[in-house]
């Protein structure tokens, strides 16, 4: 008997998906994790046999993603972020490609300096922010705050991982760093932003696996944002300040609205992510 083929099960797979409306380049993902595949490896691989216990445990999976639309980045285990691989799991919100934008503007920005430079991520969740950001900028000293101990947990192993020195605090928002006596040049945040009322219109893989904390905020999906420009208010700033903040696409223009009141002092742009919709509140704040 011959056995089944690697890409055998990956038509089969892909083929189950589709028809359960799931991803299909999600069955990919799956066979190249449980085979232990690079992405260089996959496309030698396709015509190798498929392991009779591996393909059992593909199956379960395809079959379980298309039932309760578990992410395949829960079954993996981890996700790409700007071109490195974070550990994830049910206690942080799973990186979005959106983001990659957000921290390829703060780099933009502050790879102009020359001086070390202060950098807090507000709400780390997996620590991607954070950690790119150390990564990527050798001057910079960076911080990140969560509320979540679970969730720091997964940010520190992703550090430790990445070898990236991160100062990490427990704590709401900006409060862990109130008390910091040199001021931050950059605060960067990818908060909570999706107004409660928004629930009905999330795919159920971000609605029954991505953390709430992470997703909802109350005062119509603002409520991270006034919390923040608040706490802002009570700490020592540099003469320019970098706010940088990603948004939900209908949010630009209160956010903006809300920083120009409490810091007449700023100048405040929107800026859209490759699907054209506002993404991103970049603002310096001058005192
Ligand atoms: N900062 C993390 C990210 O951008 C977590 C964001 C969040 O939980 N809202 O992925």
């Amino acid at each position: 008997m011959s056995q089944t083929k690697i890409y055998e099960v990956l038509q089969w797979a892909s083929l189950f998906l589709e028809k359960a409306d799931r991803e299909p380049k999600v069955a990919e993902l799956l066979i190249q994790h449980h085979l232990g595949l690079s992405r260089q490896e996959w496309l030698f691989a396709l015509r190798d046999p498929m392991p009779e216990d591996k393909q059992e445990q593909i199956t379960a999976d395809i079959k379980k993603h298309a039932e309760t639309g578990i992410p395949v980045q829960h079954l993996t285990g981890h996700e790409a972020f700007y071109g490195r691989s974070f550990q994830v799991n049910k206690n942080v919100l799973i990186p979005r490609p959106e983001t990659e934008e957000l921290v390829l503007a703060v780099k933009e920005h502050v790879g102009l300096k020359s001086e070390p430079v202060r950098i807090a991520d507000i709400g780390t969740g997996s620590g991607v922010i954070a950690i790119t950001l150390a990564l990527e900028l050798e001057h910079a000293a960076v911080f990140a705050t969560d509320i979540s101990a679970e969730a720091l947990q997964v940010a520190e192993q992703n550090a430790r991982q990445l070898k990236a020195d991160v100062t990490f605090r427990q704590g709401d928002f900006l409060t862990p760093l109130l008390d910091e006596v040199d001021p931050l040049d950059v605060i960067v945040s990818n908060p909570p932003y999706i107004a409660t009322s928004d629930i009905q219109e999330l795919s159920d893989t971000v609605r029954d696996f991505d953390p709430e904390l992470a997703l909802f905020a109350e005062a119509e999906g603002m409520a991270a944002y006034y919390k923040m420009i608040e706490q802002m208010k009570q700490m020592p700033l540099k003469p320019y300040t970098l706010l940088a903040f990603e948004i939900g696409y209908t949010q630009g223009k209160l956010v903006k609205q809300h920083i120009e009141l409490t810091f007449p002092e700023s100048h405040v742009e929107i800026k859209q992510d490759i699907n054209g919709k506002d993404r991103i509140v970049l603002a310096t704040i001058f005192s």
